[in-house]
């Protein structure tokens, strides 16, 4: 049998039209059975990287999230909202205010769990990089994962959808160690799919109502993409996300580790579309990470043209306010500061991007050499 994936249009986010969506999107994919049944307890793993407002477009909407929740309440499911975001900056208050998510708790009920409490080592059976991880026990223990990502680009991984999104199961601090133990996007992408063969969400269901297109995943570009997916198989749902903004399957490290791992389906032709066709769905003009085009150099060119390409961060003195959340986030100490100012050690950087996800003032560039921005 076909793994079912629909997409479903969605203008805003006004709660009812998103409720619609979202229950036209699960039902189309059959519904509820299997996914939460009477009387289990529900994750809702939304996408809160750090305490940003709706309207920045870094973080699930809260609109989306609160349907979610309602429509698992209806199904007869007690439904908590779980995450902890990157960083060390373990104001967890801040960050639910910040992304709306206080107010879905206020108004459905549905309780906020911190995702950094009651830590649990659990064994990866088939794990690449991690063999154990360190997880909270509410993941371990509810009867049901939903992940609930945004459709955003990644300059590291190229997009950050369903798979991705599981890296927020990850306590604290641990998500930093992902990036210092994987510095290339291949080793982080199975090490994330270690994750997913551990914690295997039952649904997923993507914001992609208002996108982000070039160097996210902070982005100021933000697209109006219009539409809500919903996939039993968050491979499947990376995949037809990926078709829409024009990567292909493989480009992805999670997708492609997923796919090899058997955890997953990243083959459209094992797929059925259902809602609005990819045709339909498609965004030809979709502004791709500046690594997307750097990845697909051949490997003898590139090697002759690397010095000349590169996009890298770069503090911007007219925005830090020195606050030190870069610094002490970087997973290599390649940050310091130099008469006052922010410099970042080139020589150390692993690229990992933390610091540009993480900076409150939006003050970490990405930093393009010429040839880089030609391409582009
Ligand atoms: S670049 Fe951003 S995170 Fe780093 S010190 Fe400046 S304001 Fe803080
Ligand atoms: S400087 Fe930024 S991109 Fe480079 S390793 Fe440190 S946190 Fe990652």
């Amino acid at each position: 049998m076909k793994t079912k994936v629909s997409i479903v249009g969605c203008v805003d986010y006004d709660i009812g039209r998103v409720k619609e969506a979202v229950r036209k999107a699960v039902s189309l994919i059959g519904g509820w059975e299997g996914v939460v049944d009477r009387g289990n307890r529900v994750l809702v793993k939304p996408n809160m990287l750090s305490a940003r407002p709706p309207e920045d477009g870094v973080t699930t909407h809260p609109a989306v999230v609160r349907a979610v929740v309602e429509l698992v309440q209806e199904a007869g499911a007690e439904v908590l909202i779980g995450d902890s975001p990157g960083g060390t900056d373990r104001d967890l208050i801040h960050c639910w205010e910040a992304c709306g998510y206080s107010e879905v708790s206020k108004v459905t009920g549905a309780p906020l769990i911190s995702l950094d409490r009651e830590i649990l080592e659990v064994e990866v059976p088939r794990g690449v990089i991690y063999k154990t991880l360190h997880l909270s026990r509410t993941v371990l223990e509810v009867d049901s994962l939903i992940t609930v990502p945004k459709l955003k680009t990644h300059n590291l991984t190229l997009l950050t959808g369903a798979v991705k999104n599981l890296l927020g199961l990850i306590p604290g601090g641990g998500k930093i160690e992902f990036h210092r133990r994987c510095p290339r996007p291949d080793d982080l992408g199975e090490a994330i799919v270690d994750i997913l063969s551990v914690a295997r969400p039952k649904l997923a269901l993507m914001d992609a109502v208002v996108g982000m297109e070039g160097d996210g995943p902070v982005s100021d570009q933000l697209r109006d993409i219009g539409v809500i997916l919903a996939s039993r198989d968050s491979v499947a749902l990376d995949t037809v996300a990926q078709a829409m903004i024009g990567l292909k399957p493989f480009d992805v490290p999670t997708t492609r580790a997923a796919a090899e791992r058997k955890l997953g389906t990243a083959d459209l032709r094992e797929m059925e579309l259902v809602g609005r066709s990819l045709g339909e769905a498609e965004i030809k003009d979709f502004i791709l990470p500046s690594n997307a085009m750097v990845r697909r150099i051949p490997r003898p060119i590139l090697a002759l043209i690397a010095r000349r390409i590169m996009v890298r961060p770069r503090a911007r003195a007219d925005k830090c306010t020195n606050c030190s959340l870069c610094m002490s986030n970087c997973p290599v100490d390649a940050i310091y500061t130099k008469e006052k100012s922010v410099r970042v050690d080139y020589k150390k950087c692993i690229l990992c991007l933390c610091c540009y996800e993480l900076c409150p003032e939006k003050a970490m560039d990405l930093r393009k050499s010429l040839l880089t921005r030609f391409w582009r």
